[in-house]
């Protein structure tokens, strides 16, 4: 799916104020167990699902859909879909979304690309893991993680900075949590044989650069913020940033790695 920058800056500013809008979740496990959770290696979603409301989530699907239909024909099928369809029909594929049901049969009905449909999905669950992972993130410290999953929500990381002290974060796309992971060694697999993990960079595109990973054949853009400058910035919006940098996944793709690793 193609997701342009400026479509993304308009659902960047939306996610952050439907994730505001978005009330504490009513459970959360206690502090000691999280902890222990984390000391063992389980991502904290292990102890406690993020609440998404289907409602609230159909609403976000709508309102996404209709501004990505904006300038795109293959795109207003879903957009007119979603906002003819009652309150009920919504809520039975926020649902079909939400627990892995039948999203290509919902494409279908709907006239549009499955990829579309599950693309959208994923940027409207977004407010509500991060909205999830915030509040976790105030019950359990996560500064003993070191591992390659997100201590929140369990997913790979998409990209990595190295802030001006020189501590290496890495990102998750998916519920925006942050954690510290060792400096040299490959963020996809985790290997620390420095000798596997080296570096291509596009001088335009500095001070961003790839790692790229010979055990695993993966890669991971990673923001060197050791230079200051407005990319040194601590709230720096790396979804925004990760769009602006495509020329890098380009080059890594030429030169046979791939986002994430071999295909299993
Ligand atoms: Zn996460
Ligand atoms: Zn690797």
């Amino acid at each position: 799916m193609m997701q342009s920058l400026e479509f993304l800056r308009a659902w960047r500013e939306r996610a952050r104020s439907w994730e505001g809008q978005l009330p504490e979740p009513e459970r959360l496990p206690p502090a000691a167990e999280a902890e222990a959770a984390l000391n063992r290696g389980e991502p904290l979603i292990n102890l406690v699902e993020p609440p998404i409301d289907p409602d609230r989530f159909a609403a976000m699907l709508t309102e996404l859909a209709a501004l990505y239909a904006e300038g795109r024909d293959e795109a207003r099928p879903l957009a007119e879909g979603l906002a003819a369809a009652s309150p009920a029909q919504r809520r039975e594929l926020a649902e079909a979304l939400l627990s892995g049901g039948d999203a290509a049969a919902w494409a279908d009905r709907l006239g549009v690309e499955e990829d579309m449909l599950l693309a959208l999905g994923g940027l409207a669950l977004q407010p509500f893991m991060a909205r999830f992972a915030r509040a976790l993130r105030s019950i359990a410290p996560l500064r003993g993680w070191r591992r390659i999953q997100c201590p929140v929500c369990g997913a790979a990381p998409d990209l990595c900075r190295i802030d001006p002290d020189n501590i290496r974060h890495l990102h998750c796309p998916q519920c925006d949590t942050q954690w510290e992971h060792h400096r040299l060694t490959c963020a996809v697999c985790g290997t620390d044989d420095v000798r596997q993990v080296s570096i291509l960079t596009l001088a335009e595109l500095e001070p961003w650069r790839v790692e790229v990973c010979d055990r695993c054949g993966g890669y991971i853009k990673t923001l060197d913020q050791r230079h200051g400058g407005h990319l040194a910035m601590p709230q720096i919006d790396l979804y925004l940033e990760d769009a602006r940098t495509l020329q890098l996944d380009l080059l890594a793709e030429q030169e046979g790695y791939r986002r994430g690793g071999r295909a299993q």
